[in-house]
Order: structure tokens, then sequence, then C-alpha cells
């Protein structure tokens, strides 16, 4: 059997892994646009910082395609997918064959249309080992940063650099920064720390045009910088699968075996979407323990074994100058708040689940109401009173306990 993966990262990793559980001998390939040994993507913020280096980034150990058996194709792009003759066309115009394909490509930055855009010389995304290192190197004491996009990578980027230049401003067209996992309230308390750090925002508008260096937003404000950052969102890569009249919507098409519309065709990760439980949409949820879940449950299924993929929240644990928090799931439904010293809290209850959270602050514990939300545990089932104010197993049954400790309740 000979298993191609397009793609090389979390949905990659964890597609490698889950084929070798069951598929020792068969051939794997790894085809890769970038030319680096696995890496967490999530880190090229704190490598800017100086938190972390490339050789702590790799996700992986050095020897992780020797010990897995697997060959890499880096640094080349694959161009097409010929299903016919289940081939795949490489830049170099090679091809290489696969008997079961996994498309493992991610998401790109997404570029808006602004005018005068094509007028600034230094402008960057922040998705790559290389942009973050072609950002590094443009960088100067004195370099006045305009960062378009108060989103989790826009803020990423602006911890990574804070420390290395003069001044830094985030334009957003939200009325309130991370505004995809975050409430108005929430979202400020996060500003104010991340205010204090020298940052500013402009809020409730957007860059209307670019003068070379300057930057006039709908609302009149000019803005003067040395160098842009544009993190506006991304886009799930999902050309390879669309040309060949697969099934796509915003993300590549899945079923539970993350399998696509087509034969021995299947994807995971960012270029995809995932039925997410809590709102039991399908959307694309671009965080990278999905990705690996997805890429896993398609290599097990790849290599003949048998694994559904059913519990995708939207989930992020992230933290902006020293400052946690984990926000998981929908926000519908009842609130429940809780007025600690140093921490907010908000529950979402709807139809006797839990089904969403936002903690900021002491994050601490918060795992156990992700595991109520992705086991959509009945909260009648539990002391929820407790939980609220205290997550602990305690307010568990015993029964529940005892699963959750794997088998093991001390004092019983
Ligand atoms: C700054 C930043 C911070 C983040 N922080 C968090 C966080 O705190 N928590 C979290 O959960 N997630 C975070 N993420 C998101 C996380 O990194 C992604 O969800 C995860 O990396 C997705 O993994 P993936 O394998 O699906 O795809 P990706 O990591 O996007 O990798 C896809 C790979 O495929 C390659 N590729 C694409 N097309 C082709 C082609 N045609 N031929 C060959 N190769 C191709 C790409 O070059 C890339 O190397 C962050 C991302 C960024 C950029």
């Amino acid at each position: 059997m000979k298993y191609v993966i397009i793609g090389n990262s979390a949905a990659a990793v964890g597609a490698i892994e889950g084929i070798r559980k069951i598929d020792t001998d068969g051939e794997i390939i790894v085809i890769s646009k970038e030319p680096y040994h696995v890496y967490s993507r999530p880190l090229i913020s704190y490598l800017l910082y100086g938190k972390t280096d490339e050789e702590r980034m790799k996700y992986r150990k050095d020897n992780f395609y020797e010990v897995m058996n697997c060959k890499t194709i880096l640094g080349k792009e694959a161009v097409k997918i010929h299903p016919e003759r289940k081939e795949i066309e490489l830049d170099d115009h090679t091809a290489v064959h696969y008997d079961k394909l996994l498309i493992a490509t991610g998401s790109q930055p997404f570029i808006p249309s602004v005018e005068g855009l094509e007028s600034v010389k230094s402008k960057f995304t922040f998705m790559s080992l290389d942009d973050a290192k072609d950002l590094d190197n443009s960088l100067t004491p004195d370099s006045k940063v305009l960062i378009i996009g108060a989103g989790l990578i826009g803020l990423k980027c602006a911890e990574g650099i804070r420390k290395k230049v003069s001044s830094i401003t985030v334009v957003d067209l939200s009325d309130r920064i991370l505004s995809s996992i975050l409430d108005k309230e929430g979202a400020s308390v996060v500003q104010s720390h991340i205010e204090k750090e020298n940052i500013e925002f402009i809020l409730n508008t957007s860059v209307a045009k670019f003068l070379d260096h300057k930057a006039i937003l709908s609302n009149g404000e000019e803005v003067d910088f040395d160098v842009l950052v544009l993190a506006v969102g991304v886009r799930p890569n999902i050309n390879l699968i669309k040309e060949i009249n697969g099934k796509v919507d915003r993300g590549i098409v899945v079923d539970e075996f993350c399998q696509t519309s087509l034969s021995d065709i299947y994807a995971a990760g960012d270029c995809c979407e995932s039925h997410d439980i809590t709102t039991d949409q399908n959307k694309v949820l671009a965080l990278l323990p999905n990705a690996y879940m997805m890429g896993e449950c398609a290599g097990t299924n790849m290599a003949g074994g048998e694994k559904i993929y059913d519990k995708a929240i939207p989930m992020n644990a992230i933290g902006f100058f020293g400052l946690h928090l984990i926000t998981a799931g929908s926000y519908e439904g009842d609130v429940y708040t809780q007025n600690i010293p140093g921490q907010y809290k908000k529950l979402f209850v709807k139809d006797g689940l839990l089904k969403g959270y936002i903690i900021i602050g002491n994050i601490e514990k918060a795992g156990i109401y992700t595991s109520l939300i992705r086991d959509r545990v009945p909260l009648s089932d539990i002391d929820f009173e407790l939980i609220c104010r205290k997550p602990s197993l305690m307010a568990f049954s015993k029964i529940e306990r005892k699963k959750k400790l794997g088998g093991v309740i001390h004092g019983y």
C-alpha cells in the first residue's frame, strides 16, 4: 500500500501516526511546499519573542520520519491530482503515485484588496516560519508597525515583535479584539491587558487606502508606519480537490471518517470543515488539536482501520503577555457568570448541556468543562452548581469519576 500525504504539519503527523498503528509496512510519502522538518506553527510568535528557537519548535523529534519509515519530498508543491491514474503532479513536473491520498494542506492568509496596497514595500503575512523570519529581518528598534487584524494571529504577532520595535498599532473592523472567540466584556479585559504593553488599538474601522507607508482609515484617521502585517484571516487550501470536482464548501467537505467525496482521497486539518458538535454545523475549525485528531482519524481509515471523528468543538487556549485565556464551544443559551477576583468566567448552558465557556485569568481545570462539552454530559447527572464555582471531579457521580480516573478512585 502506498500512502501519500500533501502537507507536513499537525494533520499530516496525526495521519502518519494513525497509519503506523495499523500498517507498519506500507510506504508513506509526505510532500510539502515548506522545506522544513515538521514544526509547531503556533510557536512562530515565540520564536520572534525569543522564547523558543527553531530546534525547540519541532513538533516531532529529528528522527520522526525515520522511526515512522516515511519518505519526505520537501520544498515542492503538489499542483494537480490526476485521480484517474492516481497520481499527483508536482511543481517540478515529476509525478507521485498513490493508493490512498491525504490532503492536509492547511490554509493560507487572506490578502484584502485595498487601494494602494501594492505601493507598500515592507508588508508581511504571519503564517509560516519563513513569514516570521522575513518579518524579523525587516524590523529595527525604530520600526513603527501597523497590524491589520486583531484576531489571534495579529495579536500573537504583536506579542512576538513588541520588544523589537518602537510602536505597534492594531486596526480591526470589529468593535472588539479576538471577535471570533470573545464576547465584548471578555475582549475588553484582554485589550486593557495588552494596552499596558503600549500597543494601540483602533477598532470599528478599516484601511480605506494606503499611500506608500501611510494608512488612511475609513474613520478619517491616518497612521504612519514602516512595516505592515496583514492578519485579517485565513482561507482553507481547497483547490486541489475543487479542481477535480470533489465536494467543497468553505473548506473541503469530509464525512465522519475524514474521507472526501472522492474515492481513496481523505482530507484533514485546517483545509477541511469539521462537524462542530456544539452547534451541529459544519465549519472550518483552524485549530491544531483538531487538525491532529482529524489526521489521526483519516490515517487510521486509510490503513484499513475504522475510526470516526465526532468530537470537534471550537476551542482556543492562548496567552498574551502572561494573561491566559481559554474558550470553547458556542455561546448560546443561559449564561452563568462568576465574579472571582483575577478571573473572568462565563459558562453557556442550553438544553441541559454545557455548550461553551470563556475563562480569562486562572484557567486551571478548565479541561473539566471541555470534557463536559465534548462528552455531552447531561448537567442533571452532575452537581453543576459546584462545577460552576469550582471545576472539580467531585461534582461527578461516583461512576463518572471512576470512568474519568481510569477505574481508580482513592478511598473507595
Ligand atoms: C501565529 C499562529 C498562532 C496559532 N495559534 C494557535 C493556538 O494557539 N492554538 C491552536 O489550536 N491553533 C493555533 N494556530 C493554528 C494552527 O497552527 C493550525 O490549526 C494547524 O497548524 C493546522 O495544521 P494543518 O496540518 O491542518 O495545516 P498547516 O499547519 O497549515 O500546514 C499545511 C502545510 O501544507 C503545505 N501545503 C499547502 N498546500 C500545499 C501543496 N499544494 N503542496 C505541498 N504542500 C502544501 C503548507 O505549506 C503547510 O506546510 C495558530 C496559527 C498561527 C499561524
